[in-house]
């Protein structure tokens, strides 16, 4: 089987996120069958951007990986872990596949899509520079990838910073200005 997934509904999956999504996703698999047990066996591409922790541009994220879902007809639906006290949620093992419950014609694989998006949406991603994206400039807000490495911050700021101590030098070391500052204020 084949089941395309719509870029939109990924995005709605991942509401409430800043999550940007852009390209559709696929799931590709098998289903089987034993006794009142569907299994479900598959792979999921899927993909969004999110911002670079550090510098915000689009950092790409890949929510694709392997599926495993068991649907148990007719049965009660899966206690949530939120639901169990301690022991009991241990007992759950979380290394086995995920179990759901189906009528016996439809199998919804939306909350299990809808779980691995929301899991492998990350805490922290790093745009493509890496551990060497250089973030913003904390006084002007320029992104420094954008600009030449020197080791020395923000070339903006310190083109800035060296225009206004010339500018405040100015008067100082310029006699024309003084005088004609002068001037101004012998005629006011
Ligand atoms: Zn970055
Ligand atoms: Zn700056």
């Amino acid at each position: 089987m084949e089941i395309p997934i719509a870029a939109n509904w990924i995005a709605s999956a991942l509401e409430g996120t800043d999550a940007e999504v852009t390209k559709p996703g696929v799931l590709t698999g098998e289903l089987s069958f034993q006794g009142k047990t569907a299994l479900v066996r598959g792979e999921l591409a899927a993909t969004f951007c999110v911002p670079c922790a550090r510098c915000l541009a689009d950092a790409p994220v890949d929510a694709g990986g392997e599926l495993c879902v068991h649907f148990e007809r007719g049965a009660s639906p899966r206690p949530k872990r939120a639901e169990l006290d301690e022991d009991e949620a241990e007992e759950i093992d979380p290394g086995s596949p995920e179990e759901f419950t189906f009528d016996g014609i439809t199998l919804d694989l939306r909350p299990v899509l809808i779980e691995h998006l929301v899991m492998s949406y990350p805490i922290r991603t790093l745009c493509a520079q890496g551990e060497a994206c250089r973030g913003l400039c904390l006084s002007c807000g320029a992104n420094l990838n954008s600009q030449a490495a020197n080791g020395q911050g923000c070339t903006a700021c310190k083109a800035r910073e060296e225009q206004q101590a010339a500018a405040s030098e100015a008067p100082a070391g310029n006699p024309d200005w003084q005088a004609a500052l002068l001037k101004l204020r012998g005629k006011s």
